[in-house]
Order: structure tokens, then sequence, then C-alpha cells
């Protein structure tokens, strides 16, 4: 009864108002193809808008073959665009995206219109004209690269085009964007190469949303502007966050205001690709719907959504630029990013999506067996137990999810937490290995067996994410830029909402902000994380009783190799506190030393040699790197900039250390190399030091200490004592 009530009501409705069911969903542009080319009759209303063009990969021949592309994927963020025509043709506008002047009725505002016109990156012949629309043949546009915007170049490098081989495969038109399916070939460098892209050119809202301006404190992936002041006159660097526009529907903005829990008036939907195992598609929609949560907290609800792309509409199709998509990448290559692309004028997040590769489970199955083994059971086992896979991509996908609403990494994060607090299971189970999960702080490496610690991962929301999504989301009925600041400046005095994004740089400026660290302790915390990892070793070969091998690794989510490498992580993080603090660096600088003098033993026993081989070599690689990271240029600067002469000094550190390494009188071969990558280390920075402004501040330490060295070695001679005697020049 009530279907047969529905549709008369539809159809009378229909008859009244034919748009208003269908709502204005004509397409766009009208598109005649033939022999002649591909014909686009353009609408004149649709002259000076912005759209974005922008390509995707669909399907590529082999990632392998020297060009990294996978299906899904975007190399270069969207084009803004804009046309214009006149008589003859219709030009395609690249507008600026940085440069802008928003007073344009000031009577100075021509001047700086003279000097910032909008250039044109390409032009087409009118074929045809009417009083309402234009048309143009855009045959060789959509079926030729466009270089910056197909993924060819830099990275990427498919050798020579055969343009024999390019062609349109398919075009469809919607109300707000054209979709383009283009087939590619290339000579390949190996082997050829063949590839479909999507093309999609998307028009803008005519209202752009209110942009949020960055405040570096929150870690929001952000495009920069460059605003002309005439009163100035000045040029002033202002950043936009980038978002999506979660804002409440009109009749819901007063009771938003009155802090009542609405429903945005466009919600985020992800569609999650079918291709993905059933256990990782339920852990994906987990980890997509996480973030409801800290939207709850300012007041909108069901703002994430998820749904398979079987549970997709019939206007669904992955490469179309309207859907976010979280797809599925079968490769070996253990990855998994999370993209967006926006609206350059306002920074709107306009569409956004995971790759997620199907080897990211492996890397994560082998941090996690490496960090928490030693104390947590069910890591031990070669396959993981469902639920705990379960979890681990729940948490990676939330992650991915994080950069899709525009969050940049937080890689200080993990530093808010005493290390000792990572022991107590009722601090683990409520806050996790760190209080953001857009840091890299992975598992809990720092509690040991008998602390009772059954949460190893990092929470499903952190503090700093619940706040991070208020600080770019929370609705303001007019953007105020002062509002937003004082919610950061209320929290500044705490460090769960710090954040920090990590320089590149072989040691980090702020050895706060690393990767894979966890803990306010970074000797405590490596300690724990190396009795853990001994605790492997020792323990692994009953773990694992039923191989069929001698190699208690066999079959195991990480190799004897990957725990060394561990190990010697655990001592990189170390080194960059060194001259941070007085305090810092001494505990750190015993640390390492004691390390790298011995405490590397439990991974060349015999037990551990007779299956993995003698691991000589590697250790003393690796701890060549170690010493060559101590005493380089940069720990040298930084110790030199910031000494007191009371405190932690260049000298001291010299001092402490040779007292440690050159007192053995039958150095073993272990503390030779380190002996002899010691004095290399410094004899280089002293001749790097000429070159360097610093120099004045560490080289004449250096030259005093090296010339100590080489006394002390002369009044003890001995065959290796001469030999490293003559490395000192
Ligand atoms: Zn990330």
């Amino acid at each position: 009864m009530m279907r047969i009530a529905n549709n008369k009501l539809r159809l009378l409705l229909l008859l009244l108002f034919p748009t208003l069911l269908w709502g204005n969903s004509a397409p766009m542009f009208h598109i005649r193809q033939n022999a002649k080319g591909c014909f686009v009759e353009i609408p004149k209303r649709l002259i000076n808008r912005d759209f974005l063009l922008a390509a995707r990969v669909m399907t590529v021949s082999s990632p392998n073959n020297k060009v990294k592309l996978y299906a899904g994927q975007r190399l270069y963020d969207p084009v803004w665009i804009r046309l214009k025509y006149d008589k003859e043709q219709l030009y395609l506008l690249r507008p600026d995206s940085k440069n802008l002047c928003e007073d344009t009725t000031h009577l100075s505002y021509p001047a700086y219109a003279r000097n910032a016109i909008t250039p044109i990156a390409e032009s087409w012949k009118i074929e045809q004209e009417t009083d309402s629309s234009i048309v143009v043949n855009w045959s060789k546009f959509l079926s030729e690269p466009i270089e910056g915007v197909d993924p060819f170049g830099g990275k990427t490098s498919p050798g020579r085009s055969l343009p024999q081989l390019n062609k349109i495969l398919q075009v469809d038109v919607h109300e707000k964007n054209l979709e383009v399916s283009v087939q590619y070939g290339f000579e390949g460098t190996t082997q050829p190469f063949l590839t479909t892209i999507r093309k999609s050119l998307l028009l803008l809202p005519e209202q752009p949303m209110q942009p949020r301006i960055h405040d570096a404190r929150v870690g929001y992936d952000n495009i920069p502007k460059r605003k002309f002041n005439f009163d100035t006159p000045s040029i002033a660097a202002e950043n936009y966050i980038t978002r999506f526009r979660i804002v409440p529907s009109p009749k819901d903005v007063r009771s938003y205001l009155q802090g009542k829990q609405v429903k945005p008036q466009q919600p985020i939907v992800f569609y999650i690709d079918d291709a993905f195992p059933p256990l990782w598609k339920k852990a994906i929609r987990k980890g997509i719907l996480d973030w409801n949560k800290a939207f709850e907290e300012i007041g909108f609800k069901e703002v994430m959504q998820a749904k398979t792309y079987a549970e997709a509409g019939p206007e669904f199709d992955p490469n179309d630029i309207r859907f976010n998509c979280f797809r599925y990448v079968v490769s070996d290559f253990p990855n998994a990013m999370g993209k967006h692309w926006v609206d350059p004028r306002s920074g709107e997040i306009l569409q956004a999506d995971v790759l997620f590769h199907s080897n990211v489970i492996a890397l994560l199955r082998k941090w996690y067996f490496l960090q928490t083994s030693a104390y947590h059971p069910a890591a031990r086992t070669k396959t993981l137990p469902d639920d705990i896979t379960a979890q681990l991509i729940r948490y990676a996908a939330a992650h991915e999810i994080g950069h899709c609403l525009g969050l940049e990494h937080n890689f200080k994060a993990s530093y808010a937490y005493n290390t000792e607090d990572l022991r107590r299971p009722e601090f683990t189970e409520r806050y996790g290995t760190t209080p953001s999960i857009m840091d890299y702080a992975r598992f809990n490496y720092v509690a040991q067996p008998g602390d009772d610690v059954r949460y190893v991962l990092p929470p499903l929301l952190g503090v700093y994410d619940r706040y991070a999504i208020r600080i770019g989301y929370a609705y303001l009925s007019r953007e105020n830029t002062r509002t937003v600041a004082g919610w950061i400046d209320e929290k500044q005095n705490d460090p769960m909402y710090h954040c920090g994004r990590m320089a590149p740089s072989t040691i980090p400026t702020d050895p706060t902000v690393q990767t894979s660290d966890l803990g306010n302790d970074p000797v405590a915390s490596a300690t724990y994380g190396i009795r853990n990892l001994q605790q492997i070793l020792t323990q692994l070969p009953e773990w694992n009783k039923k191989r069929l091998t001698d190699n208690p690794f066999e079959e195991m989510p990480a190799t004897y190799t990957d725990l060394q490498q561990a190990y010697f992580d655990h001592l990189e993080r170390v080194i960059p506190f060194i001259g941070f603090s007085d305090e810092v660096s001494g505990k750190a600088v015993e640390f390492l030393w004691k390390e790298l003098l011995g405490g590397y033993n439990f991974l060349r026993t015999d037990a551990v040699c007779k299956y993995a081989g003698n691991p000589t070599e590697a250790i003393i690689k690796a701890q060549k790197t170690i010493i060559e990271k101590m005493f380089g240029r940069i720990i040298a600067e930084r110790i030199s900039s910031n000494e007191t002469p009371a405190g932690f000094t260049y000298a001291h550190y010299l001092e402490v250390s040779a007292n440690y390494l050159f007192t053995d009188k039958t150095p073993d071969i272990f503390t030779r190399h380190l002996q002899e990558s010691y004095l290399q280390t410094l004899q280089s920075l002293l001749t790097e030091a000429r070159t360097s402004s610093f120099s004045v501040l560490f080289s004449p330490t250096v030259s005093e200490h090296l010339t100590r060295i080489r006394e002390q070695l002369t009044t003890n001679p001995s065959t290796w004592n001469n030999y490293l005697k003559n490395k000192i020049q």
C-alpha cells in the first residue's frame, strides 16, 4: 500500500516539478564522438567557472617495469583550470593558486592586476557556436598525456610514447564531472608498457569553502597562499589547512551552535574495494568509522560512512573523481598511503583515497613480533590469530584515513608518555602507545615480561587526534583565526597535544620528534626494547619447537637479520639526544658506549651463530654507522653550539668517549674497528670543518683531542696502536 501511495505522489510531483525529484542532474557537457574526433559542447554558463583537471591510474601492465605506478594511484595534484573564449578560440587558463589579492576594489588593484594576469596553457579552434554553447574538438587533449597531470615523468619513466596506441576508451559525463578513460602505450625500459588512465574534469563549487588558517602547532596538510596587502604594502604568507566541508545543514545550524549533535550536510563516504579479504574489509570499515568518535565530540554524528563497492549505488565507479575509495593493491611492496585532492582556492578536500598494499600486513606482523612477543604470547606464532590481524589492519587503516582527513604525521606524540607508564596495563589499556595514531609509534616494545600489559597497540584514536579534529573541523558560523588559535593556546602546556613534523635529516633536529620511538626517556625505552629482543633470541627456539629446520626463525614474521636491525635502530634513536640537554646527553653517551662495547654480544652467541651464521661483519658495519653519526658534524655542531662551561661540553664528550674506547689493552676485533672508525670520523670532521662556519666552535677541540690520543698510542706501542697512530694526521 505504501509503495503505491509513494509512486502516485512521485508521479504527481514529477508532472508538476520535473526537476524536483531529479534535481538539476543534466550532464555538464555534451559529447559527440565520430571519425573526425571527440567534440565537446560546453555551455557558456560554465565559461569562467573553476575546474580541476586530474588523472589517475586505472590499470598498468607491470609496476616492476621501472614505472612505479599502481592501479588507483595518482602522481600529481590536480590542476586548477578555467575556460575562456573569444570569436575563434577556446582557451584553457591556469590560474595561480598561490598568489592572490582579495582587495579588488582598492584603487591600486589595477596595478596589481596588470602584474598578475592568468596564463593560457592551451587553446582550441571553436568548431561551432550557439547562443548558449560552444563546440570544440578535444580528441588530442583527451587522448594524449598532459604534462603535470598524467602520472608520467620524474619518478615514473615509461620510455618513449607509442602514439598509435593512445586512444580514448570511454567518456562519461555527469552533472559536475567529465570522466575519460584513455589508453597509453610506451616502449618501456625493458619491455613494452601499457596503461589505462582516468582523466577527470571536475566543476568546482561556485562558492569556495571558508578556509581555515593553518597553525603549525597542529599537524594539517596545508596549501600556501601569498596575499598582497595594499595598505602596508606587503605580502602576507598564510596557509590554508586541507579539510572536508563538514558543516551542519542550514536547518541544523542553530541546534549545532547550541551544542546539539547533528548530522553534517554532506557525510564523508568511503568505498572499500571488494577485492580485500573479508577479514580486512571488516577491519578497514572499523578503521574508517573510528574517526566518528572525534567528530561526535565536536557535535557531528555519522560523519564517516563506509560501504563496500558492492554496497555502493549504481552510479558508483571507483575511478570517478566524486568517490572516496579504499583501494587494494596486490604487490610485494609493503606500503599504504592516504591522499586527497583539494580545491586550491580554499583547501576543501574534494576527494580522498587510500592505496593499501597487500604486503603491508607482512610489515605490521614483523613489527608486532619484534616489538611485543617477548611478553605477549599471542605475537609468538607463525601466523597471527585473526583478531590480531584485524587489529593491525584497523590501526593502519585509521592512520591512512587520518591523512585523508587532512592530518599530517605527528612524530612528537609518543614523547608525551612517561616510559614507565608504558609498562602499566591500566595506562596502556586506556591510552595505547601514543596520543596520536598519526605518529609512527607502532607497538609497545617497552613493556616487559611480568608487567601484564595486554593492549600493545596505539589507541583506536588518541587524545591528540580528537583534538586535531576539533581544530580542523569544529564548525564556526564565521571563520575566526583567533578562536581556533585560542583552542590551541589552551593546550600548549600539555605534551599530549604537542605536534612535531620531522624535517628530513639523517639525525632529527628535534630528537623528541622521531619515528617508531616510544616514551619520554630515550635511554630507558631503548634499554627495555633491547631486553625484549634478548628475550626473543633466547626464547624463540622454545616458542617455535615444531619447526622443520634448526632455524627457530623459520616461517616466523621476522628474520634474525630483522632482529639485528631492530637492535641497532634502538641505538640510532638515542644518538640525536646527545647535546639535547646536559642530563640526557650524559646518559645517552653512557648507554651507547655500553652497547657498542659489548651490549651486542647477545646477537652472536654460539647458539645463534649455529643457525644465523657468523654476524661479525654485519655488526661491525652497523657499529661503524653508529660511530659516524655519533661523531659526525651534526652532533658536533649541536653540542658545541649549546654547551656551557659547567655542562656537557664537546671536549668532555670526546674525553669520555676516548676513555671508554681506548682503555682496553687487548681490544677485540669489534673494539679495534670502533677505534678505527672513531679516529677516521674525527679526522674527516677536521677536513670537512675547514669549509664550515661551525668549525671555529669544534675543530680546535678535535685537533687537541686527536693529538692527545696520538701521544697515548705512542706511549703504548703495539702493532695495532702503531697502525692506529698513522690514521691521525
Ligand atoms: Zn602516514
